[in-house]
């Protein structure tokens, strides 16, 4: 019988997510799988919260990673601190933003999106003037905005909570691992990521932090989670403490994934990590640039594991995308909502932000340009 995983191609992930996986990451994630309750699995699990703690910067207790994507921790994040008719603030300048908005919209928040043009960062004069306006019981926005390339000003919108009574929410999936996460220097609460960007580790968890702040209004909440799956009361109970109880069984093999990833990640050390995604990025502005292709994102905001290019005028980027898939099989992204068609995304995430990376795509897109 024909065997459909025989024909996987080696495509080289240079989109917007997921990036490829480093090699011990694959090889971690074939070891044997133990029971979700044996005492090795339990140390390992240890591991990885220790090993969270240090890479969002936080002395967070409760860091652990939620099973499923980025969208889990999303919904997570929401779903525990979200009481029906809380005001939360969500400043949007992407599509990440939006889904926030749905997200506490489901949940019966009384949502306000502060709404900043894509491919700009949130201006934190406006958020102060909005905060005048209303008592939020949540402010949240996302460091890395993955559909437009910029970075925004998360330690500023920090320094406006502080001493408030507002929660600091901040998605952090595709800056993790990439670029300095320090949530605790931010003042950040409600913080989650995913597994597959910069941490170079296949879709499937959401690493998550909660502060002392979050974890009392989670322990104050004047009704259950609503959500059986998601509900932190409940999951903490098999990662902390000296019994631990089952919730639902721990996705075994994507944790010793997540644990290599991690371990990858300190091992090089994140200062060399920053620094490496930071070269790879200038390297690929300069030979785009070279090529007369310009950046979407003002120099200042721009993410390095995330490029949003301009197209030039006459160039087919749906066509370029085709050609680099089939014949030189490169993945890159598209533009998403008002930007489909008028950018590119390229991602320099982990393991790809290398030289031979960007070298390699930069000689592609000259060769199908130059035809
Ligand atoms: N937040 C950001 C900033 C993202 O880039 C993504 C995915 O690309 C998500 C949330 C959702 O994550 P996932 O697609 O893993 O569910």
């Amino acid at each position: 019988m024909k065997n459909m995983l025989d024909d996987i191609p080696s495509i080289l992930l240079m989109g917007p997510g997921p990036s490829s996986v480093a090699p011990a990451t694959y090889h971690a994630l074939s070891r044997q799988s133990l029971g979700h309750l044996d005492p090795t699995f339990i140390q390992i699990m240890d591991e990885i919260k220790a090993g969270l703690q240090t890479l969002f910067g936080t002395e967070n207790a409760l860091t652990v990673p939620i099973s499923g994507t980025g969208s889990a921790g999303m919904e997570a994040a929401f779903v525990n601190m979200v009481e029906r008719g809380d005001k939360v603030l969500i400043l949007q300048n992407g599509v990440f933003g939006q889904r926030m908005a749905d997200v506490a919209g489901r949940l019966g928040a009384e949502v306000t999106e502060l709404t900043f043009p894509w491919g700009t960062p949130v201006i934190v004069d406006q958020v102060a003037e909005q905060l005048k306006k209303d008592d939020y019981k949540i402010v949240a926005v996302v460091h890395a905005e993955t559909s437009t390339g910029v970075r925004n000003p998360v330690q500023e919108i920090g320094d406006l909570l502080r001493g408030k009574d507002t929660l600091y929410l901040v998605d952090t999936v595709t800056s993790l691992g990439g670029i300095p996460v320090e949530i605790d220097k931010w003042g950040a609460d409600i913080v989650y990521s995913g597994t597959q960007k910069c941490l170079s580790c296949p879709p499937g968890l959401a690493p998550a932090s909660f502060s002392p702040a979050a974890v009392e209004k989670l322990q104050s909440r004047s009704c259950k989670v609503p959500n059986w799956y998601l509900d932190l009361t409940m999951l903490t109970k098999y990662w902390e403490g000296k019994t631990r109880v089952y919730h639902h069984t721990a996705p075994i093999n994507m944790l010793y994934g997540l644990y290599q990833a991690i371990w990858n990640v300190l091992d090089e050390g994140l200062e060399n990590v920053y620094a490496r995604h930071k070269a790879a990025h200038e390297r690929l502005v300069a030979g785009l640039a070279d090529m007369g292709w310009q950046m979407l994102v003002e120099e200042k905001y721009r993410l390095p594991m995330l490029n949003t290019v301009l197209v030039p005028e006459g160039v087919d980027e749906a066509a370029m995308r085709k050609e680099l898939l089939d014949t030189y099989h490169i993945e890159i992204g598209s533009g998403l909502g008002p930007l489909a068609g008028k950018i590119i995304r390229i991602g320099l995430m982990g393991y790809n932000a290398q030289d031979c990376c960007v070298d390699r795509l930069l000689d592609a897109m000259r060769k199908i340009t130059a035809k």
